[in-house]
């Protein structure tokens, strides 16, 4: 008999188990039960397309044992068991399923994070054993082995006895610490509080062996104990139940035991329909983004069952992207149990509740977003970005199902508002939505295109993320009313009265002409601004592409150097303008040396680089002479 080494990164997820002060420790059960449902689940499939084997009921289940005296508990199943090959692959190396990514980043997280995000599954038990043995036989097999392991030193597996297939767990269960109790892990009572509050709902009975007591025969005040065998689970799932039964602490069990994120869902859908397809369907719209969330691993779905057998893991035909962040589970009548992934793909009734499912989700954040809105801007704040892929995706297609969850910082509100909110408020003489992009709020308070607008008492809002311009071309305009980058060439604002003069251009003509051939191809036109106020200068934009969106373009790979049509926008009531005049009149190449000067002024204001930075600089000491 050897003893094997676990895996590096097995090893520490172990030593977390095991020296992790974690409040949860009775999660353990849930997923040592867990496996046991999903070992019996694999006979069960077998028998379905296995006419050599049979599935009688009775013969499955799980059952429990604690034992004071030995400090130990039992846990044993009459699922597929493992063969030594299996336990040695299975239970030496972390992650077989793919339930747990342990990265290295998460090293620095606090233990409990890990346990929770991921469900650390069979290695749980050692949050309460110091010594875990578990023997099997496999389905089919004759022989059975002994798997053994006390920790990070590694496990052991020899041949053992057993007599019939399955699985069987033994923990010996830690002593009591200082500051923790480890006696209710073989607490008949407690155990049982656990099973009920985790896994309820698990297909197969759960027994115990309960000790009660009654009158004695022929007694009428002495009292015996006797024991006996009860079944633990009502094994009714969850989404069968009546709504009105269940508590809000059922719901977040559920999502905890299922693994479906480490924080509390900000709200669940249930739904039972019956009708052209029926289904019953328990939803969960998360609070916290998923770690992998925005990366091309994170894969959505809702787990499939049909009639109480699951069928799939993750469905993803039953959520549109957009919704990719909704978790939960799907069970219907209405589909086979052996349909392929390709079948499926295509099946009417999927498609039916698929639709229905959008729906509803749609329907819940509207109500969210309406009577719950510091929830639904916590949402926001998680999945927005996702909902605004959804609204350039596609080409737009799904725009009516989104524009109205959107929402944008506002220059008025100082917070998150929706496109109903802005429109509501819009001056009679409004035109347009403004927006203004940028990197952050802060950055795009500063920007000199706002001055205007901001004066004129128009709310713009803030464009921070990538995606924000994009999404918004797609959507083109929100109750017939249109998008307007504050950087655009034409704002569509009337100028005043005693604003209008028209000379002004043909005034300084031959000056902006000058300007324009010292910058060349760099910018499409100098011009007088109409829109700033104070501060000296700015780049507004022509065409369709935006400046905001010439920067995202190019960082992203691949992409040739994208160019926005870029006006130079002068403030011809500011001092400096006197001083181009002047240095136009007397001094030419002083005026080169300003034009440059503010071109690139207006590219730093812009977030973009400058082309040559050592110019720039010698430029600027050039004048201090
Ligand atoms: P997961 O359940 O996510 O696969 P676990 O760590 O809980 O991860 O379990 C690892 C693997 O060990 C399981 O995938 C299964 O193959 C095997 N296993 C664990 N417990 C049992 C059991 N009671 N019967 C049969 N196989 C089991
Ligand atoms: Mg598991």
């Amino acid at each position: 008999m050897e003893t094997k080494q676990f895996k590096a990164e097995s090893k520490r997820l172990l030593d977390l188990m095991i020296n992790s002060i974690y409040t949860h420790r009775e999660i353990f059960l849930r997923e040592l039960i867990s496996n046991a449902s999903d070992a019996i689940d694999k006979i069960y499939y077998k028998a379905l397309t296995d006419d050599s084997i049979t599935f009688e009921k009775e013969n499955y289940y799980i059952k429990i044992l604690s034992d004071k005296e030995n400090r130990t508990i039992r846990i044993s199943d009459t699922g597929i068991g493992m063969t030594r090959e299996e336990l040695d692959d299975n239970l030496g190396v972390i992650a077989k399923s793919g339930s747990l990514n342990f990265k290295k980043e998460n090293e620095s997280k606090e233990g409990h994070d890990i346990i929770g995000q991921f469900g650390v599954g069979f290695y749980s038990a050692f949050l309460v054993a110091d010594k875990v043995t578990v023997i099997s036989k496999a389905f089919g097999s004759n022989e059975a082995y002994k798997w053994e392991s006390k920790g990070v030193e590694g496990y052991t597996i020899e041949p053992c006895d057993k007599d019939s297939f399955g699985t069987e767990i033994i923990l010996k269960i830690k002593e009591n610490t200082e500051d923790e109790n480890f006696d209710e892990y073989i607490d008949e009572y407690k155990l049982k509080s656990i099973i009920k509050k985790y896994s309820d709902f698990i297909r197969y009975p759960i027994k115990m062996d309960i000790t009660e007591s009654r009158l004695k025969k022929d007694s009428e005040n002495e009292f015996e104990e006797y024991v006996e065998e009860q079944v633990i689970n009502s094994m009714v799932p969850l989404w069968r139940k009546n709504k009105n039964e269940l508590k809000e602490e059922d719901y977040e069990n559920f999502y905890s035991e299922k693994h479906y994120g480490f924080d509390k869902p900000i709200k669940h859908i249930h739904i039972s329909v019956d009708g052209a397809v029926s289904y019953n369907s328990i939803l969960f719209i998360p609070e916290k983004t998923p770690y992998d969330f925005y990366t091309k691993e994170y894969e959505k779905g809702l787990e499939l069952y049909s009639n109480g057998v699951l069928i799939m893991n993750k469905c993803s035909d039953l959520l549109p992207d957009y919704f990719g962040f909704v978790k939960g589970i799907v069970d219907s009548e209405d589909l086979s149990l052996n349909i392929s992934r390709e079948i499926l793909q295509h099946d009417r009734q999927l498609k039916l509740i698929a639709k229905n499912i959008k729906t509803k989700i749609k329907n819940e954040l509207e109500n969210i977003l309406k009577n719950e809105r510091e929830k639904y801007e916590k949402f926001y704040e998680s999945f927005g970005r996702q909902l605004k892929y959804g609204v350039y995706s596609d080409f737009g297609a799904n725009k009516d199902v989104l524009q109205d969850l959107l929402m944008f910082y506002s220059s008025k509100e100082k917070k998150m508002v929706t496109l109903a909110e802005y429109v509501s408020r819009m001056a009679e003489d409004q035109k347009y939505i403004y927006y203004a992009s940028g990197e952050s709020n802060e950055r795009i308070e500063k920007m000199p295109q706002t001055e205007l607008l901001l004066d004129k008492g128009y709310e713009i809002l803030y464009f921070t993320d990538e995606v924000d311009e994009f999404a918004i071309r797609m959507l083109m305009s929100y109750k017939e009313k249109e998008f307007k980058s504050v950087s655009s060439g034409d704002l569509g604002i009337e100028p005043e009265e005693n604003e209008k003069d028209s000379t002004l251009e043909d005034d300084n003509k031959e000056l902006f002409g000058y300007m324009k051939d010292v910058l060349k191809d760099k910018v499409k036109d100098v011009r007088a601004s109409k829109r700033l106020k104070n501060h000296a200068v700015c780049l507004s934009n022509e065409g369709e592409l935006t400046i905001e969106m010439e920067k995202i373009l190019n960082s992203m790979p691949n992409n040739e150097n994208i160019k926005a049509d870029k006006v130079l926008e002068i403030n011809v009531n500011n001092e400096v303008f006197k001083a181009l005049k002047e240095a136009y009149e007397k001094d030419k190449e002083k005026l080169s040396l300003y034009t440059d000067l503010l071109y690139n002024q207006a590219l730093l204001i812009e977030g973009l680089s400058i082309n040559d930075p050592v110019e720039f600089t010698n430029n600027i000491c050039k004048i201090m002479l």
